[in-house]
């Protein structure tokens, strides 16, 4: 059963990071998860938003969509930025792939989102952008 949901849009700034997490924050307060689960949920944002920054609009800057629907036992969240998109999903997707070209990023970004959330789904094309969503069940409910 729906309980809450949110849209929140931002600029693709490193500090709009943080703003996406304490927004997320804020918007759980009202579900009383535990620590564990706030924590996870607040890296997969964490990680979804960077992508959007430092890859999805790498060559400039664009709007980052935010969406949380909360539910009885979960949260839902989707991260959407129209940035470059990625060209293989799955690729993208595997531990330790980065296609940043400065080799600085260990490429581990959608797997603790994976690992840290219950279910997660990306779409993306290039040139459209991409759309992260994700869920979290809490425990007990
Ligand atoms: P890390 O997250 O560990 O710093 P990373 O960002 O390279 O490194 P992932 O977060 O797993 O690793 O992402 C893997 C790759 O998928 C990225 O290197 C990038 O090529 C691509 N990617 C991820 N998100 C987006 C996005 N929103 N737009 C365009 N490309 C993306
Ligand atoms: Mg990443």
């Amino acid at each position: 059963m729906l309980i809450n949901k949110m849209r929140v849009t931002f600029e693709s700034r490193s500090g709009n990071e943080s703003l996406a997490r304490m927004v997320a924050s804020a918007f759980l307060v009202q579900a009383d998860p535990t620590l564990d689960e706030l924590d996870d949920i607040k890296t997969a944002i964490s990680e979804a938003v960077t992508n959007s920054i430092i890859h999805g609009y790498r060559e400039g800057s664009g709007d980052i969509l935010m969406e949380l629907a909360l539910f009885d036992d979960c949260l839902e969240i989707r991260v959407a930025d129209e940035g470059c998109g990625i060209s293989d999903v799955p690729k993208a997707m595997e531990p330790f792939y980065s296609g940043d070209p400065s080799g600085e990023r260990s490429g581990m970004g959608f797997t603790l989102m994976q690992a840290f959330m219950s279910e997660i789904r990306v779409a993306s094309a290039p040139d459209e952008g991409t759309s992260v969503w994700m869920k979290k069940n809490f425990s007990g409910r």
